[in-house]
């Protein structure tokens, strides 16, 4: 089973991950294997994603600095990587993985990222390595940006993981999802089932196509996603 693109509720998705919530958008090593972070792009999501060119990176941004008070603006700031007492942030603990990683000492780490399609509506957007990050002035402050890549190496040892060839996948974007869960109505396109359901796309890539449109993404049950896919290998 393809674990990319599968549609959860919050609660399926809290208890996958063993928690009775998830409230940050940044938790590293919730897993002791490996980290969560959690996506939204709604038109006013307070953190900008953005996907690159090769289709299976993606950019995702720090937090920032808790709000001190009513007036205090967290914009305003730059995001931190330490608190005062020199402890390590989330941008913190996400840095010094990358920077382990880049001197070779350590394997990348591992995050599962989750975006949300609207409320109640979560889909698993893939597992990724995270694998550099970059301080960006946006204007008025300074913000991470974490760079991620998608793996589909059987990192998490699932037994029913189906290895996918990387060169054949791009991420689907957040906003193409929330427009196929709208316009196939939360059900499955061929039979009508409201669970276990999965965001399936053809392959536009490999015939010239360079990103994922609303056209060529559906929603499937695993039923019927388990035979699309007996079909085509
Ligand atoms: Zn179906």
């Amino acid at each position: 089973m393809k674990i990319q693109d599968d549609i959860l509720s919050y609660r399926e998705m809290c208890d996958i991950e063993g928690v009775q919530t998830l409230q940050r958008g940044m938790n590293y090593r919730l897993n002791p294997r490996y980290t969560v972070i959690l996506m939204s792009q709604r038109s006013n999501a307070p953190y900008q994603d953005k996907i690159h060119e090769d289709g299976i990176t993606i950019e995702y941004e720090g937090h920032d600095v808790s709000r001190q008070s009513y007036q205090h603006n967290p914009k305003d700031e730059n995001q931190p990587s330490k608190l005062p007492s020199g402890r390590l942030t989330q941008n913190g603990l996400f840095i010094k993985a990358v920077e382990e990683y880049k001197n070779e000492k350590r394997e990348p780490e591992l995050v599962k990222a989750y975006e949300k399609i609207m409320d109640g509506v979560w889909s698993l957007k893939g597992i990724f390595e995270l694998i550099d990050y970059k301080i960006v002035n946006d204007g008025k402050r300074n913000v991470f940006r974490f760079i991620l890549k998608l793996t589909y190496k059987n990192v998490l040892g699932n037994k029913d993981y189906k290895q996918v060839e990387i060169s054949h996948t791009r991420i689907i974007p957040s906003e193409v999802k929330k427009e196929v869960w709208k316009r196939d109505k939360g059900r499955c396109v061929i039979c009508g089932e409201t669970k276990n359901l999965h965001f399936d796309h053809d392959l536009p890539f490999s015939k010239g196509g360079t990103s994922l449109t609303v056209k060529n993404v559906r929603l499937l049950c695993m039923k019927h996603n388990l035979q699309k896919s007996g079909r085509i290998e």
